[in-house]
């Protein structure tokens, strides 16, 4: 694997890691006091060309490649992990699968605008009775005719803790379709683009969250919304291959945000341990801490290397499943032990909000849980080391 960045990737990390530190990390903290979605940092970041890194210029986007949208990620997360998730969020799993999978009216109708950021979209597969088990789907899209006689769908469900789902203008929904005699099971899900101001959607309250506090999430509730088929993604019952593809690509990303979580806990923890004194020196002079740090250096490279690789081979155009479970599984479980040990380091500074340490351990849990738990990504990368 070659590991010398491209002039131009070397520059999308600086312009992603200068940004990061003069206006998103400066707000980090009270981002997440006051569960605050960062609209203006959402903005910007659009400005950059952050919100479709990976996507062609001619659709509105940066022209980057996945390399280059992980090297963004991990700085903007190193400073404020809700701001990354929202970021992945509209990149991975919103204008991957449109650019993929969207026809050439839809590209130019909604890929444009949310890859410049004048839009922000969401995911919706979760619900409240499927998550992990995802073609479990209830949500059901049934064929029917418009107020003005259009084909289309009517679509009803729930869906479950979509994030950006309070602040987004346009949704990528999985449901069932239901025509008669249809296959039932993951043959039956269907992708549409649906606009979040369109009839009979309505979002719940934001999810009250244990971190990533400003990112918003919530239940969007589906009663007989009218969808032409002109909104459909891809074909009836090509859906279930949309949201795979699409997570193949969304776990780089929260490998990516989990790299910059760990780094936001390492770098702290490593400042804070040549700063406070104990017994007449710096705890950095105390060899139990110096392995802590080294354990946390050496792990958060070795998951920043697993998680190129992902990225690399998305570039390439190769199946990427198993690289993409394998980076974020470790990147994980890396910024989780990373985040454990930075609130050891800071002693009891590390149990309160005015350290910015037990925001680190807060915000890495999830990365554990969403696009896929560590027990689902070991299940994939079993599926696949078993048939190679
Ligand atoms: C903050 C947040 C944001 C989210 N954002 C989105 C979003 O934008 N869009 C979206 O669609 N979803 C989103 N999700 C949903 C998320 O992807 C699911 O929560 C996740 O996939 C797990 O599903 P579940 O919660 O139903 O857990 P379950 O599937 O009920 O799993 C419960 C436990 O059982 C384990 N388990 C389940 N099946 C197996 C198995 N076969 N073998 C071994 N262990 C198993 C799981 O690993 C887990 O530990 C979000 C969730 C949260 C909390």
């Amino acid at each position: 694997m070659d590991l010398q960045l491209t002039d131009e990737q070397q520059m999308a990390q600086k312009v992603a890691a200068e940004f990061a530190k003069n206006e998103v990390l400066p707000k980090a903290a009270e981002i997440d006091h006051n569960h605050r979605h960062p609209r203006e940092l959402v903005a910007r970041m659009g400005e950059l060309g952050f919100m479709g890194i990976a996507i062609p210029e001619q659709y509105g986007g940066a022209g980057l490649d996945t390399v280059s949208y992980v090297l963004v990620l991990e700085e903007i997360s190193r400073a404020c992990a809700s701001t990354g998730v929202i970021l992945s969020v509209n990149n991975s799993l919103v204008c991957d699968p449109i650019y993929k999978f969207g026809n050439e009216e839809q590209k130019q109708k909604w890929l444009t605008p949310l890859a410049q950021g004048r839009l922000l979209g969401c995911f919706a597969l979760s619900e409240p009775e499927a998550g992990s088990d995802a073609a479990a789907q209830k949500t059901i899209a049934r064929p029917a005719k418009g107020p003005s006689g259009e084909d289309g769908f009517v679509i009803n469900g729930v869906k479950n803790w979509i994030t950006n789902g309070p602040v987004a203008d346009v949704c990528v929904l999985f449901c069932m379709a239901d025509p008669p005699g249809r296959d039932s099971g993951h043959k039956a899900i269907t992708s549409f683009i649906l606009p979040m101001n369109t009839p009979g959607v309505r979002t719940g309250p934001p999810d009250k969250k244990l971190g990533i506090r400003g990112s918003q999430s919530c239940q969007i509730f589906l009663d007989d919304v009218f969808l032409p088929k002109s909104l459909l993604l891809g074909e009836v019952g090509q859906g279930f291959k949309v949201a795979m593809a699409t997570l193949d690509g969304g776990r780089i990303g929260i490998a990516a945000q989990a790299l910059g979580i760990g780094r936001a806990a390492y770098e702290d923890a490593g400042r804070y341990a040549l700063e406070r004194k104990t017994f007449g020196q710096p705890i950095a002079n105390h060899q139990s801490i110096q392995w802590k740090l080294a354990d946390m250096a050496t792990e958060i490279d070795a998951a920043r290397l697993l998680t190129l690789r992902a990225a690399t081979q998305k570039d390439r155009g190769v199946r990427h499943s198993k690289e993409s479970a394998m980076a974020k599984l470790f990147a994980s479980e890396v910024a989780n032990r990373a985040a454990k040990e930075g609130v050891q380091i800071f002693g009891g500074n590390g149990f309160v909000e005015d350290f910015p340490a037990e925001r680190h351990y807060r915000d890495a849990k999830i990365t554990e849980i969403y696009e896929g738990t560590s027990e689902i990504q070991r299940l994939v990368i079993a599926s696949a080391i078993l048939k190679e």
